[in-house]
């Protein structure tokens, strides 16, 4: 086998799916977006461009085992990290999406259930997005769940989460504001009971339809001095009255 080793952490993805596989985190290989734009799956109409994985049964078969890993990544240089939510990892993160109201929902989800700020381990995706990693070891409690707020998907058992420095179709890479040594115990769960008997996988337990426009305007007319800041990206940014930094200005 060639020697795909970089003494630099910051030299190739090889490096860090073996870094994180060396903290008990689980990785698979990924996808990667084409210089053409193009999804390396090879379909024109992927729907998930460089985040889709490469191998099949990935719950069972992402693994801290560095041989393998060398085998995927020396077989697949490019290819886009991701890390195993939920038990096996013992990790759960909160992914935050600016493009659906997520930067939004920050506050309704500090208020209800735990502060995400300058607390944990932070991933700024490349689209832009917050990705908040807590540690758990009721890990397997923790479903993967989307718009649990609007914008705000849970990625836990059964999940991956794309890690840096994965490429992103706009050209960005995952990149790590606090790093993964920092990652801490999640402050509580509460948020798991709040979902009891949820099954509608897209629908909304704490703001209705209906109630939701009533509760982001109270949010943004509310004098509360918060300010979410990302920096814009790309066009389809919707950030455009948000200035620039990463946590609340106050
Ligand atoms: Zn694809």
């Amino acid at each position: 086998m060639p020697n795909c080793i970089s003494p630099n952490l910051n030299a190739n993805l090889l490096s860090w799916a073996l870094y994180y596989a060396a903290k008990n985190l689980p990785v698979l290989p990924l996808h990667h977006p084409q210089s053409n734009g193009l999804c390396s799956c090879q379909n024109p109409q992927c729907k998930s461009i460089g985040k889709h994985p490469m191998i099949k049964d990935y719950n069972n078969k992402a693994t801290t085992d560095q041989s393998i890993i060398k085998e995927w990544w020396c077989k697949w240089p490019e290819a886009n990290i991701g890390i195993l939510t939920g038990s096996k990892s013992k990790i759960f993160v909160v992914d935050i999406d600016p493009r659906h109201g997520g930067i939004d929902s920050i506050e309704l989800w500090e208020k209800t259930f735990f502060s995400l700020g300058k607390t944990s381990a932070v991933v700024r995706s490349g689209g832009n997005g917050l990705h908040y990693y807590f540690k758990s070891l009721q890990s397997e409690k923790i479903k993967n769940q989307t718009n649990i707020l609007p914008g705000i998907d849970i990625r836990g058992e059964g999940g991956y989460i794309v890690a840096p420095p994965s490429n992103h179709v706009n050209g960005k890479i995952y990149s790590w504001e606090i790093s993964i040594d920092k990652v801490i115990d999640a402050p509580n769960l509460n948020f798991l009971e709040k979902k009891k008997g949820d099954s509608s996988p897209r629908s909304n337990k704490f703001i209705g339809e209906g109630s939701r426009n009533t509760f982001l305007a109270s949010l943004a007319g509310g004098g509360h001095e918060k300010k979410w800041h990302l920096v814009r990206t790309d066009s389809e940014s919707t950030l455009a009255d948000k200035s620039n930094s990463l946590f609340p200005s106050s």
